[in-house]
């Protein structure tokens, strides 16, 4: 019997995963436990204008660039989106972005929700959005006092600003409740797996099927 490419082989096109959520909600968590757990997913790097805080690494958490480099990058249309936060500029390098769809690798984003409005328009049904919500208010409190041991004001702001970024949650694809780790990960693993078989992103199927007829 002659043995035809394996299913699971067929070439694809690669997807942009975006996930978003309410700072303290479990977005880094969840990330880094799926770039652990999956070889065929890499992080967007973003470039930004703002100084690297203790132990970022350029390169790694971000490209840090001054601000005529920011604007060169922009003016070439070399960003496939770009956003001002709190006077600083922040923008995701397109190349990278472009090579990995080619080549059928999937890019992880931690944006806010203008990046994800801006990356939908310019890169349509190759993104995925996900948006990740805490369990309860209580919740989401403690893990904002947990992980940073913040003043209460600076939590009490973290929470004002949560109430806004969550007014987007219609915007995005999928939502996800964080409340027990394990299953919100099998929950993301789960939606990649899935929307990696979908038809469009399947570029090798009509060469499969071609060759799977010919031989019935
Ligand atoms: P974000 O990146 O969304 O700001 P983090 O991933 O830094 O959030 O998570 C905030 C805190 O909550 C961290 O201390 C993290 O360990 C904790 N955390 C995340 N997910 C859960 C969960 N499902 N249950 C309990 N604690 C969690
Ligand atoms: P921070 O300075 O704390 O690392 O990031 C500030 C905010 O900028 C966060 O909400 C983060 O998600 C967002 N951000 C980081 N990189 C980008 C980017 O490339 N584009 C956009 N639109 N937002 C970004």
């Amino acid at each position: 019997m002659k043995m035809t490419r394996s299913p699971t082989n067929i070439p694809r096109r690669g997807l942009l995963l975006v996930m978003s959520s309410p700072s303290g909600a479990g977005k880094t968590t969840l990330s880094r436990r799926l770039l652990a757990s999956d070889p065929n997913i890499a992080m967007s790097v973003s470039v930004t204008t703002r100084a690297p805080r203790p132990g970022e690494v350029n390169g790694k958490d971000y490209h840090f660039i001054t601000q005529e480099e920011f604007a060169r990058l922009r003016d070439r249309g070399d960003l496939l989106e770009y956003a001002e936060v709190f006077g600083n500029f922040y923008g995701t390098p397109k190349r990278p972005v472009t090579e990995a769809l080619q080549a059928g690798r999937d890019v992880l984003f931690d944006i806010d929700w203008q990046g994800t409005q801006q990356l939908g328009a310019a890169m349509g049904e190759d993104l995925v959005r996900i948006f990740i919500l805490p369990p309860t208010a209580e919740e989401l409190r403690e893990r904002l006092i947990g992980r940073a041991q913040d003043s209460a004001s600076t939590v009490a702001k973290r929470m004002a600003k949560a109430a806004d970024e969550i007014s987007h949650w219609p915007e995005y694809d999928y939502v996800i409740v964080n409340e027990d780790l394990d299953t919100a990960s099998a929950e993301i693993e789960a939606i990649l797996r899935a929307e990696r078989l979908r038809r469009r992103r399947r570029l090798g199927l009509t060469q499969f099927v071609r060759e799977l007829t010919q031989g019935l």
